[in-house]
């Protein structure tokens, strides 16, 4: 039953009063496959096709029963959810469940490590803290031997075997017409430490994508290219350059701007030299294959390509955020493999949990993978037996039958944008755009900050939030914008998906793109 609460509301009031102006406080009490049901005044219960999808968390619908059913059986026969420290063989069959479809997927026999958590942000920070601790690692690998290389060089030009050269000291900036005695030496070994000092102490830098969107913590929303989210909390953590999706050129220019050398010396027969040695300050590439929150964007082969290219130039790890367009959702398990993309580290969650379990998994190829990393980071909640389970069984019920959830994802998927399809046709002035891949679709409608009807230009800066009050008070369907793209909605339901509830939604969106032709906005507002 209704749950309304008495007195005051302390659970986030001024969310839920702008939910209402646009009228999606709706408090829903029951849930089953695409179906969401709320209660009307008098008590029945209303269903509502859900295409919100839990944001992504729903691949195999509410309450799926086989989920159901193995949580139940879980509760009843007393799993141990928390056993902390612990042996975890239920985890490390997910981890060989997930290694089995990552390998036929990539067509490779590489391993991927896994390290569990909560939340996408979390699996995400995992991620970039796994890539920070390796990136340290990798740069006092780099720098250790110098001081030995400077005590070598130093030896031996005291021992008269070689004398400094004047490139060398031209390589830090002395003029190479200076004294070549062990006094310049000094100036020089003294210029290396400070220069390599300096770049070991910079702080890391992160590549990502305008319109990224990797999660609201303070690492990760620091990746997220949404500036009302992230500028309040920059001075929190490391920052990242953002790079244009359709100027994949940007990639190389965005590394030429930060990447930096470390200066080492050898002793070259009689002469010691100076050389440079690529510094690791660039931490990963951070980036959805498909962008959900900025609007349903996939990124194109030649983008991938050029991803792969130049982070390989560097040695600079990928990290893939699967959270959203993984788990089967594009038609493969890996949206990033439908353009060319491979990852040393993948992010999956909100399927993961089967609807049920809040969980996700980092997962960095076992050539990147730092062992100590497994001292350093944990949470109290993560690769608890409970949602191990249900991640075996939802991994299971994503292969069975030779992968028919990815099937039925692309199949249900393209009816879906062949419906969006024939909406468009019928309203071009109206659609800007149809995006996406599977069950991962964006209907993009016009820009309408300059529209004729004042109710919908002065509504323009949240349009997609009132087309979903719309949609919802009139259709009975659910969806909303992507969080940075106001005028894109996002399609991200079941794959249980049915042609009656297609037919729901084109009814909807035609009846949406008729009050745009004729400027209604009073009825679009509900005025
Ligand atoms: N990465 C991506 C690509 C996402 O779409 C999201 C959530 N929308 C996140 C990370 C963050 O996941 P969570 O909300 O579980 O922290």
């Amino acid at each position: 039953g209704s749950t309304e609460s008495p007195g005051l509301e302390l659970a986030e009031p001024f969310l839920l009063e702008w939910l209402a102006s646009v009228g999606l406080d709706v408090e829903y009490v029951r849930a089953e496959g695409n179906t969401l049901y709320y209660r009307d005044a008098d008590g029945r219960e209303v269903p509502v096709v859900d295409y919100a999808g839990g944001y992504g968390s729903l691949m195999l619908g509410h309450n799926n029963p086989e989920i159901i059913a193995l949580a139940k059986s879980l509760l009843d026969g007393g799993v141990p959810v928390h056993a902390q420290f612990s042996r975890h063989p239920y985890a490390n069959q997910v981890a060989a469940a997930l290694n089995t479809i990552l390998q036929r997927e990539l067509g490779t026999t590489d391993a991927y490590s896994a390290i569990f958590a909560n939340t996408g942000a979390e699996a995400v920070e995992a991620a970039i803290k796994h890539a920070e601790l390796d990136r340290r690692m990798r740069m006092d690998e780099l720098a250790a031997p110098i001081a030995e290389h400077l005590e070598a060089a130093r030896a031996a030009l005291l021992g008269g075997e070689a004398s400094l050269s004047g490139e060398a000291l031209g390589a830090l900036g002395f003029s190479a017409t200076e004294r070549v005695d062990l006094a310049a030496f000094e100036d020089l070994a003294a210029e290396i430490v400070r220069r390599n000092e300096a770049v070991r102490q910079r702080p890391p830098v992160f590549l990502s994508l305008e319109g990224s969107f990797h999660g609201k913590l303070m690492g990760s929303v620091q990746l997220t290219h949404n500036e009302g989210y992230r500028a309040p909390f920059s001075a929190l953590a490391a920052q990242a350059r953002f790079i244009p999706r359709d100027r994949p050129e940007a990639i190389k220019e965005a590394v030429e701007a930060e990447r930096a050398e470390l200066f080492d010396v050898v002793v070259e027969g009689d002469t010691i030299a100076v050389v440079r040695r690529e510094a690791p300050v660039i931490c990963a590439f951070v980036l959805e294959p498909i962008q959900g929150e900025g609007g349903i964007n996939v990124i194109t082969r030649e983008f991938a390509a050029e991803v792969q290219r130049v982070t390989a130039e560097i040695d600079c790890p990928v990290v893939i955020d699967e959270v959203q367009s993984g788990m089967g959702r594009s038609g493969a398990f890996l949206a990033s493999t439908l353009v060319g993309l491979r990852g040393d580290y993948y992010a999956l969650a909100k399927s993961l949990g089967g609807g049920v379990a809040k969980s996700s998994v980092m997962l960095v190829r076992r050539d990147r993978y730092r062992k100590e990393f497994e001292l350093v980071h944990s949470s109290t909640f993560a690769k608890d037996a409970f949602s191990c389970f249900v991640a075996l069984k939802v991994l299971e019920l994503m292969e069975a039958e030779d992968g028919r959830v990815y099937r039925l994802a692309a199949e249900r998927g393209q009816a879906l944008r062949t419906m969006f399809e024939s909406v468009r046709a019928d309203f071009p002035e109206i659609v800007a755009d149809i995006r996406g891949e599977g069950l991962m679709l964006g209907f993009e409608f016009q820009d309408q900050s300059e529209a004729a009807s004042a109710a919908i230009r002065d509504n323009a800066g949240f349009f997609g939030y009132v087309a979903a009050g719309y949609l919802l008070r009139e259709h009975r369907i659910r969806t909303f914008p992507t969080a940075s793209a106001v005028h894109t909605l996002r399609f991200e339901p079941s794959v249980y998906l049915s042609d009656a509830e297609i037919a729901q939604l084109e009814a909807g969106l035609r009846d949406v793109c008729g009050i745009l032709r004729a400027q209604d906005g009073e009825r679009l507002v509900g005025a």
